[in-house]
């Protein structure tokens, strides 16, 4: 059992007009997390989809998500009652396997990931195997074997570039427990290899986010960040000169929901902005 209630869920009527949040139109543009800030273990949060609604055309969904692609998450989010468009989604996974298939066409990737990112990477052309890596593409597998830790390590001692979709360590389970993440294994790896990551691209780092503006013909300045984890979202927008409002349960968070957040009334709110990137760095992502 899940601890998201129906009420978490429930949308109470909202006349026209009262949306008049200040950064709803602040801002021409937005980059949108997903887990978390639209959904939280499969069920949209209150809010969520008439955000994305008054938003419609000047936003992107930009999450460090590392099982799916966009098509196979735009059915499952249609499933769950939350339309988003395979075109507006920026996923971490599938970035990673995209960066991989131009930067390293041809050589042979040891690739630890979900069934629908392998098949992904296999149609974009990559050559994968088990044994022999010329490079390490560290994805979220959840059936990761030892057999797999020990190829990977030896790959990277070798010299293969180790290039890891995010650095997550863990996020909440709905048993209110730990669910490790790839950040786990990417420094179970490390930690035994000696050798660090030759390139992470979910966010913090800026590369999702800098595909999202280019999707929106945005630039940093005119967009806002909406997410609920400092450490990648705000961090990640701070980095590239952006404000974040993050929504959730931390206690610097601007609302609970997205619903709360639209009622929001507080000019300038946005906060996490550049001059804070220190203080939130402080925190440490290692
Ligand atoms: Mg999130």
């Amino acid at each position: 059992m899940t601890a998201t209630t129906q009420a978490d869920v429930t949308e109470p009527a909202m006349a026209a007009g009262t949306m008049t949040a200040a950064w709803l139109d602040t801002h021409r543009h937005f980059l949108i997390d997903l887990d978390g800030t639209l959904m939280r273990e499969g069920v949209p949060l209150a809010g969520a989809a008439r955000m994305l609604e008054r938003l419609r055309g000047r936003h992107v969904v930009v999450s460090n998500n590392s099982t799916d692609t966009a098509e196979t998450l735009a059915g499952r989010l249609r499933a769950a009652g939350m339309s988003v468009a395979a075109d507006i989604m920026v996923l971490a996974g599938q970035a990673t396997v995209d960066l991989v298939a131009r930067l390293h066409a041809g050589k042979r990737i040891l690739m630890i990931g979900s069934a629908v990112l392998r098949a992904y990477a296999a149609a974009r052309g990559c050559v994968l195997v088990e044994d022999g890596a010329e490079v390490v593409l560290l994805a979220l597998d959840q059936d990761f074997r030892y057999a797999t830790l020990r190829a990977a390590v030896n790959a990277v001692r070798r010299g293969a570039p180790m290039i890891v979709s995010n650095p997550d360590t863990s996020h909440p389970g709905a048993d209110g427990g730990l669910v490790p993440e790839i950040g786990t294994l990417m420094h179970a790896i490390v930690e035994c290899a000696g050798v660090a990551p030759a390139l992470v691209v979910g966010k913090p780092e800026p590369a999702l986010f800098v595909e999202g503006l280019r999707r929106l013909g945005a630039r940093a300045a005119d967009t806002l960040v909406i997410g609920d984890n400092p450490l990648t979202d705000a961090l990640g927008a701070a980095r590239l000169g952006m404000h974040c409002l993050l929504v959730g349960a931390h206690p610097r968070a601007d609302a609970a929901t997205p619903e709360a957040l639209m009622q929001l009334r507080h000019a300038g709110h946005a906060h996490f902005a550049a001059q804070t990137y220190g203080r939130v760095d402080a925190f440490s992502i290692a």
